[in-house]
Formats: C-alpha cells, sequence, structure tokens
C-alpha cells in the first residue's frame, strides 16, 4: 500500500493565524501595511530582542536592502560564506559587486573565523577594504559568532546576519538575528514559521530600519506628489501575510522544541551507524535544529553513500536533500574569488538533510530510520 509523502520540512499552523487574518479582511487592510505588519514588527524584536524591525517580502528583500543601505556597489567586494543557499549571495550581484566566498569550519559548519581573516588580511595588504562580510547559520546552527565579530572588528567590515534558518536558536543565551550590524530573517514556506513568503531586517540602528522602511515602499520623499530622490523597492511585507507570522510566532519555541526532539530522536536511532555523523552543537551555542543533518562516509559506512540513502528514501516518498551545494562550486560563481579549503566541499558530498518538519508523526519518523539503518 502506498504510504503518504514524507516532506523535509512543510509549513505547521498553530491556530490562531486565521483570527489576524480575519482581523485584516475585516477591516480591510489588505495591504503592504497595517496593523498586523505594525505588530508583527514589534513582537519579532521582543522575541529576538533587537530594537527594531522591518517585515519585508523576502529574506532575500531584506538581503538585498542591507547591501544597498551599506552603500554597495559596483566593483566594491562582499565576503560571504560559500556553503549557503544562493540567496544568501545573490544580492551582492544585484548591485554589481564581486561576491569573495570563504570555506566553513567543521564543526557548525559555518564560515570560518581563519579562513575569513587570511582574506581580510590579504585584501587589507591590497588597500581594499571589502563592504561586508555576510556569514549564516546553516539549518539553525550558531556561526562561531566570538571569533567571526572579533574578526569582522579587527578589520573593520560590518557583518550581515543571514539567519534565516535560524529563528529560536541563540548563542551564549542570546537569540540569533541580534548579532549583525543588521540581521536577516525569511519567512519562506520550509522555514521554522512561515508568513507563507516573508522576511525581516532587525538591527538595533533605528535610522537603518526607517531607511528600509523607506526604500521597501518605493522611496517616496515626503511631498503631497510622487517625488524620488533614491531608488525605491517593493519589498514590503503584505498586512494579510503579517497576520499569518503573528499566529505562528505563538508557537515558535513549541516549533524549536518539536524539531529539536527530532535531531534527538536521529541521533538516538542512527548514531551507532558506522560512519555517520551529525551537526555538532558547541557549548553555548543552541540550535532550532530547523533541519536535522547527517554526514556519511562511505570508507567507514562500508560503501553506503548519501545518495543511496536518499535514493532509497524517495523510493519510499520521503523527501530528503543533499547539504547546500557551497557557491563557489556553482557554476554561475564559478569565477568569483574563494578562501579557504574543502571543507565545504565535503559537506556536500556526503551530507544529507532528513525530514525535519515539527508535524512529523512518531510514525513517519520510524518509517524514516527503519529505510536508513536498512541501506547501512
Ligand atoms: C531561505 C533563505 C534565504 C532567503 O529567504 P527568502 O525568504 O526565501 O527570500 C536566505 N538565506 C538563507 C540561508 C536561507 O535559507
Amino acid at each position: 500500500m502506498p504510504q503518504d509523502k514524507i516532506w523535509l520540512s512543510s509549513p505547521h499552523l498553530g491556530g490562531h493565524e486565521l483570527k489576524y487574518v480575519q482581523e485584516a479582511f475585516d477591516t480591510n487592510w489588505v495591504a503592504p501595511l497595517g496593523p498586523n505588519v505594525n505588530a508583527f514588527e514589534g513582537e519579532l524584536a521582543s522575541y529576538v530582542g533587537t530594537a527594531h524591525a522591518a517585515a519585508l517580502s523576502s529574506g532575500t528583500a531584506a538581503l538585498h536592502l542591507a547591501l544597498v543601505m551599506l552603500g554597495v556597489g559596483p566593483g566594491d567586494l562582499v565576503l560571504c560564506q560559500s556553503f549557503t543557499f544562493a540567496a544568501s549571495a545573490n544580492p551582492i550581484v544585484y548591485q554589481g559587486a564581486t561576491p569573495v566566498f570563504i570555506d566553513s569550519e567543521p564543526t557548525t559548519w559555518n564560515i570560518c573565523p581563519e579562513a575569513l581573516e587570511t582574506a581580510l588580511k590579504k585584501y587589507s595588504a591590497q588597500a581594499q577594504r571589502p563592504k561586508a562580510v555576510i556569514g549564516v547559520h546553516l539549518y539553525g546552527m550558531p556561526a562561531r559568532l566570538d571569533e567571526v565579530l572579533a574578526v569582522c572588528e579587527k578589520y573593520e567590515v560590518p557583518f550581515i546576519e543571514d539567519a534565516a534558518e535560524a529563528l529560536g536558536s541563540s548563542y551564549r543565551g542570546r537569540k540569533l538575528g541580534s548579532f549583525g550590524t543588521m540581521s536577516v530573517l525569511s519567512f519562506n514556506g520550509n522555514k521554522i514559521i512561515t508568513t507563507s513568503g516573508g522576511g525581516a531586517l532587525l538591527s538595533n540602528d533605528k535610522a537603518l530600519i526607517n531607511q528600509a522602511r523607506f526604500l521597501a515602499t518605493q522611496a517616496r520623499d515626503p511631498a503631497p506628489h510622487y517625488q524620488h530622490s533614491h531608488i525605491g523597492y517593493n519589498y514590503r511585507l503584505s498586512n494579510v501575510c503579517a497576520g499569518i507570522g503573528r499566529g505562528q510566532l505563538e508557537v515558535l519555541d513549541e516549533r524549536v522544541a518539536q524539531r529539536r526532539a527530532n535531531y534527538t530522536y536521529y541521533t538516538q536511532e542512527l548514531g551507532h551507524l558506522p560512519g555517520i555523523a551529525f551537526q555538532q552543537e558547541p557549548e553555548g551555542s543552541y540550535s532550532n535544529r530547523w533541519l536535522s543533518c547527517i554526514t556519511i562516509d562511505p570508507a567507514e559506512a562500508g560503501g553506503t553513500t548519501r545518495e543511496r540513502v536518499r535514493l532509497r528514501l524517495e523510493e519510499e516518498s520521503i523527501e530528503s536533500r543533499p547539504l547546500w551545494k557551497p557557491m563557489h562550486m556553482q557554476p554561475i560563481f564559478r569565477d568569483a574569488p574563494y578562501f579557504g579549503g574543502r571543507v565545504a566541499e565535503e559537506l556536500f558530498e556526503r551530507g544529507l538533510c532528513l525530514p525535519s518538519g515539527s508535524n512529523l508523526t512518531d510514525h513517519d519518523r520510524s518509517r524514516i530510520v527503519e529505510i536508513i539503518q536498512s541501506t547501512f
């Protein structure tokens, strides 16, 4: 009998989303601004612990505005973690700047502080100062922020924190999304909470967030007619979507607990298999475990590869996915400079994201681990 499809990470509504959406309809605030947007921004900022937040149409839009506001333009360099989703890097190219990719370190899989310093040292010796460093917390795991931020400070380059996957995670007791000069969140459909599509830019700098709101609504100068002194964007979040977000924020901590329970289950059921390793959570770090990921070393696993496991799961209607393909390996970024070794490349070769939805049932999870166990 065919079994139900198990998704990698699907939306999981809490129950109050429709109440906020209904309010938007009842009051005719079906627009890219309104009470849900204002409230969602306040609730987000207070959850993450930043002074200000701007709700936007996507995480990509938030990254783009961050670069615009840092004055990134043609000829500039922006350093970016290579091991990530393309959305971290694409906005660098929107601005006509050059992305420079940095390898990961093997513990958290995030930007390697040593490779970052090598790059910054080299550019500084050439009297070039990159305009920004973009670091990511992949799959919810905090990067080695103490070291990364120290390097950024030493070379006086602003840090843009791509926390798109990391809402609900924390580092040394402080929520991720509060560590960048500007920080980015995403509420896409597969993220830990969703607005069906949306994002946010967070900062303690009120001027930056006000500027982001201004640019995101077509950069209208204060005048009764339409007057523009800047190039604007249509990047605001709709009041309807913000209503979904308000309902989702109410259950965020529950979603983190559910995803962490998935991870614990996988470590218990799969940890003994030869050649399997997990993404480590160093002391002081707390991951939302957005996705539970494994790596498989075929030499130790008796020839079992991550691709064999993925295809076996697919045969059983279970979606899993290789880890991100590093940006410096992507055809579109072939010519971009790269600093580091083969950490990200090896993670891509060996790594697999397992189904991680907060709505997985016990039955789903045992189906998944039984199939994986049987491939070894
Ligand atoms: C999802 C994601 C983004 C982009 O967010 P969207 O809301 O989909 O535009 C950026 N960076 C990372 C690491 C992501 O996972």
